[in-house]
């Protein structure tokens, strides 16, 4: 197959690139690199089936040649990121949905959407199953990213139902590994950081919230089986075993190693307005549709990440 991947210098972007190119396939990578990073992609750089493009698929996409799949991974990902660049996270999302739906479409193409738990909000419901309509403030400073996301998938189905384009939505978890940003603000690069540095790792608020890791290439299988899958509604991808903050803090710090000290902050700023109380996957459609689990836990997951944290900081 010859397959698009937009956010190809992302976390995300470039392991399912490394993922397809192992397969076989041919992938056209796409990054505008405002969040992305070159460094993720180097070694894919001069390979006969890896080509790049710089562009911001918020304006209108030219890719030459065919394509059989269209993989929409661009955006800013960490609440970090979009509260620094609101409007470019409400255009990937609506924009740049629509010109890779447009794309797929024009080429014929099988059409994957990047979701996230985010559509879920603050969620009433716990664990969130796919049918949770979720529970979002549209107006928030995250709103801006969850409300883009839930554009993207119903503009992704109404390109399914009324063009009868082959269509994929996965709803993704917590996920984690290296290449993530070092300060990209999201609390496993954070407390790695901090706990690398010796410095008090950072719980907001009471770390009574909870969340649920997984392991990137957990992810990368499920989004694989999910793209030659049949399953047209979206899917969530995510580890179910839930944590508190409080408790990621001190496995952090035991996994590492590290001396650090835990510090409870109020970040004064938007980064924990309508921070979500709880999050934890219901991956019993996971199972039943791309008969996929989570295999790896998190005590080695974060020993990989530490390892290549470690080599950075
Ligand atoms: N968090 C924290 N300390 C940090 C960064 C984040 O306690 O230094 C918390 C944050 O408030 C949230 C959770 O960790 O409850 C996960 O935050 P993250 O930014 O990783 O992503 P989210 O799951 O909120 O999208």
């Amino acid at each position: 197959m010859r397959v698009l991947i937009t956010g190809a210098a992302g976390f995300l972007g470039s392991h399912l690139s490394d993922r397809f190119i192992r397969e076989g396939h041919t992938v056209v990578g796409m990054d505008n690199l405002i969040t992305g990073n070159m460094d993720n992609i180097a070694h894919l750089m001069g390979h006969e089936r890896f080509s790049f493009i710089k562009h911001d698929v918020s304006s209108y996409i030219y890719v030459p040649g065919p394509l059989d799949a269209v993989l929409h991974f661009a955006s800013p990902a960490s609440p970090n990121d979009y509260l620094a660049h609101p409007i470019p996270t409400l255009k990937v999302g609506s924009l740049g949905t629509h010109n890779t739906l447009g794309l797929a479409k024009a080429k014929n193409a099988r059409y994957l959407l990047a979701s996230t738990s985010e559509v879920y909000g603050d969620p009433e419901v716990n664990p969130q199953p796919e049918d949770y309509w979720g529970n979002v403030n549209p107006i928030g400073p995250r709103g801006v990213y969850d409300e883009a996301k839930r554009f993207a998938e119903a503009m992704t189905l109404a390109y399914h139902r009324y063009h009868g384009l082959e269509t994929r939505i996965v709803r993704i978890f917590n996920t984690y590994g290296p290449r993530m940003r070092l300060n990209d603000g999201r609390v496993v690069p954070n407390f790695i950081a901090q706990a690398l540095k010796g410095q008090p790792l950072t719980v907001y608020g009471n770390g009574k919230q909870t969340r649920s890791f997984q392991y990137y290439t957990d992810l990368v299988e499920g989004i694989y089986r999910l793209l030659f899958s049949a399953e047209k509604l979206p899917v969530n991808i995510g580890n179910p075993v839930e944590m508190s903050i409080l408790e990621f803090a001190q496995a952090v710090v035991e996994i590492s190693g590290s001396q650090s000290d835990i510090l409870f902050v109020e970040p004064g700023d938007d980064r924990f307005t309508d921070d979500p109380k709880v999050r934890r996957p219901d991956i019993s459609k996971a199972k039943r549709v791309l008969d996929w689990e989570p295999k790896v836990n998190l005590a080695d997951g974060l020993r990989q990440t530490v390892d290549y944290f470690r080599s950075r900081v």
